[in-house]
Parts: structure tokens; sequence; C-alpha cells
């Protein structure tokens, strides 16, 4: 017969799984011999079967009759006995935490008769006519679905009638008389009398839990945070302690360090005379837990003392629930608690410290995600803040800017020179050009898949979505807030992507500590250095200590390269060379691209030349002695080229007044030809350089030129020649050919050889299959994972981001964008047989990934196991990457340890 009901102390935290999180942490602290209240677990096995079936599993009612009978000895009362009560909370608490998206019941078992019992026992006839009318308040909305509202309006009456806004000045016939038109509601709206059998009410509490696991808020939160549908909850039913018995009792929340910074002290909100939920709801204002120490030395003594036990004991920040019963100390919950991405940082450093954990498990607990939160510039923590309201932190950074309410609006400000905050009820791709003109984007609704958010992080845009408590009306140009606010178009707020905060007005922005770190403006060992750039510093340097991925950069320009190097970067693993020839001088390939003879081709030529060099030379000199990858040229011809439809007007015009010129014709000509409806599929990168010979083979010599120049002044030159969109080796063996002739000659004329390699990027299917072959002509492979990915799946990126995508995320086809973190189960795997196959033909073959993957931390995880020697990502990913490529080494070990 499987075993539904746990005792608590039958369980432990590790049994998580079937007794959920709040079950086992109750278990353990028993264990502990810590003061929780006795209880029992339904586990989370009854609840799928529950859920499965529609009815609670047969053998249910019995095991939970044991343990309750069990519980009742534990305590000497009977549940609901009219004399002397015993009550129980059941509560939910599944796997992973949902706060507040479930449902919990406290007092079960109190009636219309054992109220008079309780009140009787306790000698407090308040206390007990207060637990009561919660009971039929939580359970009629809770357990019978009755709108909630009616109960606060009915409570809200009853202290209008007393004239208070307090319910501690309800004295217990008021609160007799709440009871009674709370019964009545629940008569009302649910065609029942309040159920006067504690044990039925125990039944119904349990199953209402159940079913909580399925309500919409929480079906749409796992949606968000990826937790699977499929794993129920469990229920705990828990002796109930009374926070609520007067002056010298009281509940509240505390945590061990500070959830914010991760300071040590003492952190929480307590408040007397009231029951748990009172803290959350917030219907009195909670008192800071320190003034605790003065209304109950003792409790407060002792609960510094279980918070000093609990972070031994879990080696890390906890966060607890506890009520105090006229002086005695219960605990009512206990877990790892959530904190800030600084404060992750700085108490994985103070554990190490306290010798708690070692470093591979402080780098383990925290990851490039917080790190990339550290380092996006922040608002200014000193400066005067006014708070509208908190929405859903979908894409992080500090944006300010003058409100707008449609894409429109956004792009003529934008153009005016104006930072704009896009203000939409939710976006849809006809908002695509107001995102990209705006600072940031606010939405009223929607939550981290919607559209708004996922186009905002692929963009890099600031983002706070699903801000529920804003009223927009986008005709009326205008938003309300909270209080009675209104922002008319045109006024400024500020939101923080990283909290979801909206301020109102402008708040000012300053850099992160850690970019000035990264950049070597802050030293970790002086005195500018703050507990937390000193544990970034620490953690960083035990990631590079333990990684096997080396970490390069894509860097253009020698500027990018000298940033890319002082963040870290090993290396350039992918230099575009074509923006080179984009934007003023494109008028050098339009020559080239009309060239009639041989040597019209190599006058253009001629003249590309010392342009590329001059770069090339930059990024030499600032990568002294690390390799640097320059791809050679690879977007599509007509890039380079004018537009079609403008040069075919200006043309027809020209033609009427009869003074058109040859070159425009010719020109014209030359782009109808080049003209491409799939440019993406179309005329570039290999077949570029085979289509216009000589391309290639110039910028190989410039390439030449340059290493051969810096060496004179003592440079030390690695280069790494690459060749890009490669699907058959007799494309690459072209251009191998040619380059290796260039360098040869070149080599002759410097009197040294320039030893580069050359290799070919992985981008097609087709490569990736061929990777053999292709092999015998590369020294090196780079993964160009965002080719990889548009032509595996067949996406175009440009088309398909600010279309489908959020609507793809919202129904499961996938729980992030490929663009974003690598696809590991189709994409990845072409990448693994590349990898396997390349290294077959040639041992040394040397493996990167130049994609924007390169600095996605769950994608990096990916390129350590498939046995990559380094990842690529623009400048500023590069410590995410350093930090999650030793996450990977670390937790690799920790498997293998196993
Ligand atoms: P949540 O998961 O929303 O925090 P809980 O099950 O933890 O829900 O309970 C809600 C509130 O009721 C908490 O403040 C908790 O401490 C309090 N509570 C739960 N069980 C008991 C109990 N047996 N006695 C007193 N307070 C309780
Ligand atoms: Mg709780
Ligand atoms: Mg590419």
């Amino acid at each position: 017969m499987p075993k539904y009901v746990y005792g608590f102390a039958e369980g432990s935290r590790d049994m998580k799984d079937l007794l959920g999180g709040k079950g086992a942490n109750l278990a353990e602290m028993v264990g502990l011999g810590l003061p929780v209240p006795p209880g029992f677990t339904i586990t989370t096995e009854a609840c799928r079967s529950y859920l499965q079936r529609g009815a609670e599993p047969p053998e249910l009612a019995e095991q939970v009759q044991a343990h309750l009978a069990d519980l009742e000895k534990a305590m000497g009362k009977r549940l609901g006995h009219p004399t002397d009560p015993l009550l129980v909370s059941v509560r939910s608490g599944a796997r992973f935490s949902m706060p507040g998206m479930m449902e919990t019941v406290l007092n079960v078992g109190l009636t219309d008769r054992s109220v008079a019992g309780l009140a009787r026992a306790a000698a407090d006839e308040r206390f007990a006519w207060d637990s009561y009318r919660r009971l039929v308040q939580m359970f009629g909305r809770t357990v019978l679905g009755i709108d909630g509202a009616l109960f606060d309006e009915a409570l809200e009456r009853a202290k209008a009638e007393r004239h208070t806004t307090n319910d501690l000045d309800l004295d217990a016939a008021d609160l007799r008389a709440v009871v009674d038109a709370f019964k009545a509601i629940v008569r009302a709206e649910s065609g029942r009398e309040f159920p006067q059998d504690p044990r039925e009410q125990l039944t119904l509490a349990v199953r209402a839990v159940f079913d909580s696991w399925n309500a919409p808020r929480a079906v749409s939160y796992r949606r968000q945070e990826r937790i699977p549908g499929g794993l129920g909850t469990a229920v705990n039913v828990v002796a109930m302690v009374f926070g609520n018995l007067g002056p010298d009792s009281g509940t509240g929340v505390a945590f061990t360090r500070d959830p914010a910074t991760g300071r040590p002290g003492v952190y929480g909100d307590y408040l007397a005379n009231a029951q748990g939920e009172d803290v959350v709801a917030g219907v009195r204002n909670t008192r800071p837990l320190t003034e605790l120490e003065q209304l109950d030395r003792a409790s407060y003594r002792r609960l510094l003392e279980i918070m000093r036990i609990l972070e031994r004991h879990y080696r890390d920040l906890c966060d607890i629930e506890f009520t105090i019963e006229r002086g005695t100390l219960w605990i009512l919950q206990t877990r790892v608690g959530k904190r800030t991405a600084a404060a992750a940082f700085v108490v994985a450093c103070q554990l190490v410290d306290e010798g708690l954990i070692d470093l591979d498990e402080a780098l383990r607990r925290v990851s490039g995600d917080q790190l990339g939160q550290l380092m996006f510039p922040r608002f200014d923590a000193e400066a005067p803040k006014r708070l509208l309201t908190v929405g859903m932190n979908a894409s992080p950074g500090a944006a300010t800017g003058v409100v707008v309410f449609d894409s429109a609006a956004a792009v003529t400000r934008a153009r005016s020179g104006q930072g704009v905050i896009l203000v939409r009820r939710e976006t849809n791709p006809d908002d695509l050009d107001g995102m990209i003109a705006a600072k940031g984007v606010l939405t009223s609704r929607g939550g981290r898949t919607s559209h708004a958010a996922v186009v905002a992080r692929g963009m890099g845009r600031t983002c706070v979505c699903g801000a529920e408590e804003l009223v927009v009306d986008e005709r009326a140009r205008r938003l309300l807030a909270p209080g009675g606010v209104e922002v008319a178009e045109g006024e400024v707020l500020s939101i923080d992507g990283s909290t979801g905060e909206v301020f109102l007005g402008e708040v000012p922005v300053v850099d992160s500590p850690v970019v000035e770190y990264f950049q070597g403006s802050i030293d970790p060992a002086g005195p500018q250095a703050d507990e937390l750039v000193r544990a970034v510093h620490r953690l960083i340097g035990h990631a590079d200590a333990r990684r096997r991925l080396q970490v390069r950069a894509n860097a253009d320009t020698g500027q990018d390269a000298e940033r890319a190097r002082r963040f870290g970067a090993q290396g350039i693993g992918l230099c575009r060379s074509e923006h080179l020839f984009l934007g003023e001088r494109r008028e050098l390939v339009e020559r080239l691209v009309l060239a009639e003879t041989d040597a019209d081709r190599a006058a253009a030529l001629a003249e590309m030349l010392p342009v590329q060099r001059a770069e090339v030379i930059e990024l030499f000199r600032a990568m002294d002695g690390l390799p640097v990858t320059i791809r050679l040229l690879d977007p599509p011809l007509h890039e380079f080229l004018p537009d079609l439809t403008e040069l075919a007007v200006r043309v027809g015009i020209a033609e009427e007044r009869g003074e058109v010129a040859d070159r425009d014709v010719a020109l014209l000509a030359a782009v109808r030809r080049l003209h491409e409806s799939n440019p993406m599929f179309g005329l570039r990168g290999v077949r570029l350089g085979i289509v216009l010979p000589g391309l290639f083979g110039m910028q190989v010599r410039a390439i030449a030129q340059a290493a051969a120049h810096v060496r004179a002044d003592g440079v030390e030159v690695r280069a790494e020649i690459m060749v890009p969109l490669v699907g058959a080796v007799q494309e690459l063996q072209a251009a191998v050919d040619e380059a290796t002739a260039v360098l040869a000659e070149e080599g002759r004329a410097a009197g040294v050889p320039l030893d580069a390699l050359i290799g070919t990027m992985i981008e097609l299917p087709r490569a990736a299959l061929t990777a053999g072959t292709i092999a015998e002509a590369a020294q090196f492979f780079s993964f160009g994972t965002n080719d990889l990915t548009q032509t595996t799946w067949g996406f175009s990126r440009d088309d398909v981001e600010g279309s489908f995508f959020a609507t793809y995320l919202e129904c499961g086809v996938f729980a992030v964008s490929p663009f974003e973190s690598l696809d590991a189960e189709g994409v990845g795997r072409l990448i693994r047989i590349a990898v396997a196959e390349g290294r077959r033909t040639r041992a040394d073959l040397k493996l990167g990934v130049c994609g924007e993957h390169g600095g996605d931390p769950a994608s990096v995880h990916f390129f350590h196991q498939a046995g990559l020697d380094y990842v690529s990502c623009s400048p500023f990913r590069i410590p995410i990457a350093r930090l999650e490529a030793g996450r990977a080494a670390v937790l690799e070990r920790l498997e293998s340890s196993r």
C-alpha cells in the first residue's frame, strides 16, 4: 500500500520531491530538535493521484486518520472538540517554492461549539472569535471559492461601525457579529452552511490545497518559472499555535542575513497579536524585528540562536516564519532564502570565510545571470525616489525617459534626442520600431515570456512587464497608478528592469562598481572596493582557476579589443571585417563589383587593402601575444550596394532629363543582377570569395602585411584566418589555396613566414554533417551558432523574433528563444557531430564558438560538455562566460565524484 502520509519525525530535507519544500524542511527542523508544532505531511504523490483521478486515493482517508490520532495524542486534545479543541493549519507546499500561488487554511477545527471551548481554555473570548472569523473567511474563500472581497468588505464595515481601522479594536462581541456576517455570506454564496464537522473541514481543506495546484495563477507562475506542471503539491497539517493571543503573542518573518546586501545582522518583520497571514497581507504595519528584543527578550534571543543553528545546518542564508504564543517561540517554516544578485556573491564568500563551504561550492551558488545583473548601470541608491509600482523584472537595466504610448511617438521623440519609455498594455509586432527607439519598455500585462519581455531581452532593452497596478489608457495617452497618480505623455518615468520597480520622475543612473572593477578602475584590494567587488573578484578568480574553456571576445576594432582584454579576453574569436567596407567606403566594393577588366579589379582591391591592413594592425597590437581570428567578408554582396528602388528612381529621373550617367546604368544593372529575395541564403560568405576572385586574397595579404609590420615593433602575432559560410570542403579548399599562396608570397617578401592558422566557421548543417571531410582543409572550426540556429530551424532571425516567437514561447514550443540559449537538442547535436568527426580527422583541430551563445550561461555549459577549446562573446559578456565556464568545470567535478 502506498504511503501517502508522513509524520514530521519521518521526513528530512532530502525528501522534497515527496514532501514538498515546506514539509521536508519542517521535518528537518524537527530532526534538529527545534520547536516546531507537531504535524504531518500528505505527499505530492497523493496530490498527483487526486488530480489524475479527480478523487482522493482510497487509502488516504485512513492514513490521515491514523496520523491525526497520533497528533491528537501528542497534543492531548481532539480536533475541534467542544471543550478544549485541537486546531490545525492545512498548508500547501510544493517541491519548488511558489510564493503566494497556492492556498493555506488556518484554524481548522473551529465550530460554533468548539469556539466556546477555545475561549474557555485560553481564557480569552476575543481571541477565540478572532480565530473563528479567520477560519470562516479563509475557508470561504479558499475551499468554497467565495469572492474574498465580500469578507473583506464585511470586516471593514464592522470596523467602520466602531470608528476604527485597526482590527485590534474589535472586541469579542464585535467579532462574534463578524462571524455571523461571514456565515451569512457563506450561506448566500455557496448555498450551504459553514461546515460544523471538524473532520469534514479538514478533508475539504486538503482537497482545496490539492486543487490550488491547478489554479490559473499557479499554472501561469509555473510556466514563467519553468516549473514542471505535473509535480503536484504536498499538504502539511500542523497543530495551530497562536500569535493572536494578546500583546505577548505575535508572528513574524526573519532572514539570517540581509537578503538585499548579504550583510549579517537581524532582518525581518514582527507583528504583535496577529496570525501569520497578517504579516504578508499588510493589515497592520509590521515592526522591524529588532524591536522584538524590547518586547520579549527571551524569545528574541532564542530566535537568534535558532537562526544561527539553521544557517550552520543549511550552510546558507535561510528565511524563517515564526510565531510567539504567550512567550513561547515556535518555528513554522524555513528554507534557503531568495536573495539579490549582490547578496548571492557576498553571502557565498562570507560562508567560505566562516568555514561553512569551500570555494567550489561558493562558485556553484552564484550565476552568470546574477553577475550580468550586477554589471548593468543602476539607479543611484542614495537618490530620492518615488516608487509608483512594482512589476515583473523582465529585462535588466535602469532606464529613464519621457513616457509615450505608441510606437510612432517613441520614434519621433527619440529622433529629437529624447530618452523614451514606451508604455503599452502589452506589445505586439507593430511596436517593434518603438521598442528599438525606446530606452525602456513598460507594460501592464503579460509575464516574462510576453512579447515585450522576449523582444526587449533580445534587443538588450530594459523592460518591466506585467505591472498590473497600472491602468494604461493608450487612447487618452496617460496611465493611472495606485494612489490616484496620473502620468501623461511627455512626463518622465524611470524603470528598473532588474527589480521591476517603476519610479515617477528621473532617477540618476550610476555605473556599476563591478564594471569599474572589470575595467581596472577599482582595485579589488584597495579601499574603493566594497564587499561586493571583493566577492566578485574572488569568485571570478576561482572560476578562472577551474575552467577548461578559454574565453575570447568578438571585437571588430582595436578599441573593442583593448576593452575585451581588460575584461579578461584570452584572444579574439571573431573580428568581422565587413564594417570596414560599409558606410563611406562602400564605394570601394562598388568599384570591385563593376570592374570589367582585371586591371580595374586590381585597382579596386589595391584601394581596399590599406584599409584592411590598418585595422588589423590595431587588433594585433591590442592583442599582443594572444590569438586573433579574422573572418573574411561575410555579408550578402548587395548590402554593399545602393538600394535597388532608390537607385532605379534616380536613374529613371535622370533618363527623363536625358542626363543619365553610364556608371549609374551599369550600377543599376549590377544591383538588379545581385538583388536577392532571401539574402540570408544568397551570395555571401565563401561564395563571395569564389565569385569575386582576389577579394579574399586581398584580405589575407592585408593580414600578412599587418603582421610583418607589427612584428617589427616586437609584437607577437597569432593570426587565425576564418572562412565563413562553408558548406562543402571544395569551397573551403579554394579559399585555403588562395590564402596559402598569398601567405607564402608575403612571407618571402618579408623574409619571415607568417604561419597563420586557416580555418572555417561551421554554421551550415551541411558543414556540420561533413565536418570530417572539411577538417582535412581546416586547422580550426568556429561554430557560428547564430547562423547555425537559423539554418537548422529554418528561421530568419530578423523576421521571426518580433513576430511569432512570443506565441511560441507562450505555448511552449520552446522554453527560451534558441537565439538566446543554444538549442542543445537540435543545433547542439550538429555541433557534437562536427566535434567528433572533425577531431577524428585532425586530432589537434582547434574548436571554438563565436555566436552570441558564447556569452549565454546555459550555452557555455553545453560548450564545456561538448569539449570545445574556447567560447567567444561580446566584450561585456566575457566575465559572465568566465564565471560560467568555471561553474561548468566545478559542476562536472561534482558529478564525477558522485
Ligand atoms: P505560505 O506558503 O503562503 O507562506 P503558509 O502555509 O506558510 O503559507 O502559512 C501562511 C501563514 O500562516 C504563515 O505566516 C504561517 O507561518 C502561518 N501558519 C501556518 N501554519 C500555522 C500554524 N500551525 N500555527 C500558526 N501559524 C501558522
Ligand atoms: Mg509560508
Ligand atoms: Mg554567420
